[in-house]
């Protein structure tokens, strides 16, 4: 996928001057969030299973090469075979050679991040094969030709007017000319467009949410179903995963699936989970006669052993994004790349330079809600910081901000003088509040006025003042 997060406040521009994304991003505040809070409520050992479920990826990130060599050997005993990809271009590579060794045509792909990241459908079609996306979400933005906004929910920025509208403009020649307006009906047009699909799909590619190193199996949650069908009906299942995915034991996945489903939809547990343990044996009725794991790599081991392999612990519930009052305002597109929200503005700038996408760790008011509802515990506000660090480093940061902080930083150093000036400071601010609109005339605050106003300090003088005046106990 093209990167667009170096147009990062163009793209927010938009995205707050289009009521469609508005409208759906309402509705998404109150969705996912409030089920996660009920199913957490329902659950008493759900903070100790996020605990535990920290543990089991910090246990596997400490000996991932030996969780992946085990991983490997189970597979090939089954009859499987491990491909390591070291970068998106050699996972590209992998993959289209092995669809062309079937002739293959068609490829039914269930919904992956990673082959997002990677740019596969892209690469497939220029390859002259045809990939097919069967989570329904992902169907219609590959209609649309439109990146997911989301990660668990690829399709949140739409309205259910726009489905609609899409449906009827891709599906009229498959002959079916009636614009629907109900949900069930969309669904069951889709479903009807896709079973065929299915089943003249060659190659079924589909993600993972773990690899299990004990039983060498690769784990899938869906809600749809689509998964098992792509990965049963086509003669190959190409798994394509990245390698912090791998964990231990089944025992280890139980726990995890367990704050999956409730941080992610909050439900107990998805509609369909899905284990898949090597090709078709002699006695199955059904499966995929050959089945491929291809491992990613794309820079992640290079950042363990570092501050930041805490980011490695991710599940991809999208619970961060949910929580997130920037993602909540902006959706998911403006972060312009494949994962977006709090974990997007912590990976993407690792796996496609902080040059890039700089701006993303910015796009936070480090209110802490991301880190407070991740069922892995991940310090997401720590590791933006340790990005936006990094971008002064390198001297990223626009220069009326690196001034800006360079004169807050020699005041804040001498604190008699930093007290008298933010008196001073909170007197005329308060001078100027006095009328609605004044501080949009001052130098160097058109950015944050530009939209809204700013309100005239309260009365009482400055923090440190009412801090002396009380001696550090509330009024
Ligand atoms: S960072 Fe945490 S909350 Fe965000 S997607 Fe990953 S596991 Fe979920």
């Amino acid at each position: 996928m093209q990167s667009t997060a170096h147009d990062f406040k163009d793209n927010v521009g938009a995205a707050l001057a289009d009521p469609n994304l508005q409208d759906s991003l309402a509705k998404l505040k109150v969705g996912f969030s409030e089920r996660r809070r009920q199913a957490a409520e329902r659950l008493p050992e759900f903070e100790a299973l996020r605990d535990r479920a920290r543990d089991i990826k910090d246990h596997a990130l400490a000996n991932l090469d030996f969780y992946l060599e085990e991983f490997e050997r189970k597979v090939m005993a089954l009859g499987g075979h491990v491909h390591w990809a070291p970068t998106a271009a050699d996972a590209r590579q992998i993959i289209g050679e092995l669809c062309r060794s079937v002739g293959a045509r068609t490829v039914a792909k269930s919904k992956s991040m990673v082959a997002e990241e990677i740019a596969l459908n892209e690469h497939l079609e220029a390859l002259g094969i045809a990939p097919i996306e069967t989570d329904l979400g992902e169907y219609i933005i590959q209609l649309r030709h439109e990146p997911p906004s989301h990660i668990i929910a690829p399709a949140v920025h739409l309205t259910k007017d726009q489905v609609a509208d899409t449906f009827l403009e891709h599906h009229a020649p498959l002959g079916f000319t009636r614009r629907l307006t109900e949900r069930n009906d969309l669904v069951a047009e889709a479903r009807h467009v896709l079973r065929q699909k299915f089943l003249d799909a060659d190659v079924g590619l589909t993600g993972a949410n773990f690899l299990v190193a004990e039983t060498g199996s690769s784990m899938l949650v869906t809600n749809e179903g689509n998964a098992d069908l792509s990965n049963t009906l086509p003669k190959m299942h190409i798994v394509l995963a990245s390698i912090e995915k791998v964990i231990p034991t089944l025992e280890d996945a139980a726990v995890l699936l367990r704050v999956l489903a409730r941080s992610a939809t909050g439900q107990e547990s998805s509609a369909y989970t899905t284990l898949n343990t090597g090709p078709k044996r002699n006695d199955d009725l059904d499966g995929p006669s050959a089945y491929h794991v291809v491992l990613l790599d794309n820079g992640r081991s290079s950042v363990l052993g570092t501050k930041m392999q805490d980011m490695l612990r991710c599940i991809r519930c999208g619970a961060c994004m949910n929580h997130c009052p920037v993602y909540g305002a902006i959706g998911g597109h403006a972060y312009g790349w494949v994962y977006p929200g709090p974990i997007g503005a912590v990976l993407t700038p690792q796996l496609i330079g902080v040059e890039e996408a700089g701006d993303l760790p910015n796009a936070s008011t480090f209110c802490g809600r991301c880190e407070s509802v991740c069922p892995v515990r991940i310090p997401l506000p720590r590791l933006m910081r340790h990005w936006r660090e990094r971008e002064f480093e390198r001297h990223l940061t626009p220069w009326t901000a690196r001034q800006g902080l360079a004169l807050w930083a020699w005041f804040a150093r001498r604190p008699r003088l930093y007290r008298g000036m933010a008196q001073i400071a909170n007197r005329m601010l308060a001078m100027c509040g006095r009328a609605e609109g004044r501080y949009r005339m001052l130098p160097l605050a058109g950015g944050w006025t530009r939209f809204r106003d700013f309100p005239a300090p309260p009365p009482g003088g400055t923090f440190h003042a009412q801090w002396a005046r009380t001696g550090g106990k509330r009024p």
